[in-house]
């Protein structure tokens, strides 16, 4: 298929007062149409920020995005005006967070904050927007939506008010959706059931997905496409089945070896030992060398390039490259 969007040497950087954090340092890939492509790491590796450098939600100051580009349909979205990406924003391209509560406004009803973007991005009509948003709910499989039309945030269930972020995400037919931790807040049960229903919207309307995740079971169930972040860092890209047969990097090994903790909410759910290194100070080396069981004299002294080592899967490890292999 072809490319949706490319994130090209993208760099956001955050000033905090122990110095500058690079939380995405030199990040490229792409989005093809249709695909579901699942980021996956820990905490802080950088998954968001990727996603909010794409909306330009970045808080600034203390962050910015200081370099790169985000190509979205020929276009660097990095050089539209703030009227022409938010234009995009909500239309083309939209958003779903892991806590649907703090995403809706409590004190607007449903029917109110699904028919705000036809009004405002399709210029319907208030009639028009109201049996729009109608089906929408109905879509997104909740029954009496005209009970629910009228309804505040507080009346629904935690699984209910996602379903209607996704109506709201949906309700301008984006040609992509992102969605942080959609289902991170939600049990279990209703996770399942969260997931069933994007896999269906996907296929009926044939929307690209970026989803950020830390589980693996979310990826082996959505995902098309893998990307592996670590430290600001694409460490590993594959399609999903390759990923979870061929591993390359000795992360993401780790992580299909590691043994998430049931029913713990944080993010740091693999056992891999050590730590994820101090943002403030990445060095010129692979930054995660400090917990590699194969680490190299070269892995401390030069940052590992992300090259293809197998078909459509790239790795960045020293031990796929020649200087690493003479080591
Ligand atoms: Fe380990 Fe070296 Fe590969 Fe980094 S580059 S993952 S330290 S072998
Ligand atoms: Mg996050």
């Amino acid at each position: 298929a072809k490319e949706l969007v490319e994130f090209r040497n993208l760099e956001t950087h955050f000033k905090t007062s122990a110095g500058t954090v690079k939380a995405v340092n030199d990040v490229s890939f792409s989005i093809r149409e249709g695909e579901t492509l699942c980021v996956v790491g820990e905490s802080g590796c950088g998954k968001s920020v990727t996603a909010m450098s794409l909306m330009q939600l970045i808080e600034s100051p203390p962050g910015k995005i200081v370099g790169g580009e985000i190509i979205f349909e020929g276009k660097d979205l990095l050089k539209l005006s703030k009227k022409d990406m938010s234009r995009l924003r909500g239309n083309e391209i939209a958003m779903i967070f892991q806590e649907p509560m703090s995403s809706l406004n409590p004190v607007f009803t449903i029917g109110k904050q699904i028919t705000e973007p036809l009004l405002y991005h399709l210029g319907m009509t208030q009639k028009e927007a109201k049996a729009r948003a109608i089906e929408l709910i109905t879509m997104v499989g909740i029954p009496r939506p005209e009970k629910i039309y009228d309804s505040y945030p507080h009346e629904l269930s935690g699984g209910m008010r996602q379903r209607i972020m996704i109506a709201i995400a949906l309700s301008c037919n984006p040609k992509l959706l992102i969605a942080d931790e959609p289902t991170t807040a939600l049990d279990v049960t209703i996770q399942a059931q969260i997931l069933d229903l994007m896999r269906d919207i996907k296929g009926k309307m044939n929307t690209a997905i970026m989803m950020i995740t830390h589980d693996l079971g979310v990826v082996a169930e959505m995902a098309d496409f893998v990307v592996v972040m670590y430290a600001g860092k694409v460490i590993e890209e594959a399609p999903v089945l390759e990923l979870f047969k061929n591993p390359q990097h000795p992360y993401t090994q780790g992580l299909l070896k590691a043994k998430p903790v049931i029913n713990q909410r944080q993010e740091r759910l693999y056992s891999i030992p050590g730590q994820v290194p101090n943002p403030v100070d990445l060095g010129d080396n692979c930054h995660f060398h400090d917990r590699c069981e194969f680490c190299m004299e070269i892995c401390k002294a030069k940052t590992p390039p992300l090259r293809t080592h197998a078909d459509g899967h790239k790795t960045a490890c020293w031990l796929y490259e020649e200087e690493g292999k003479a080591q």
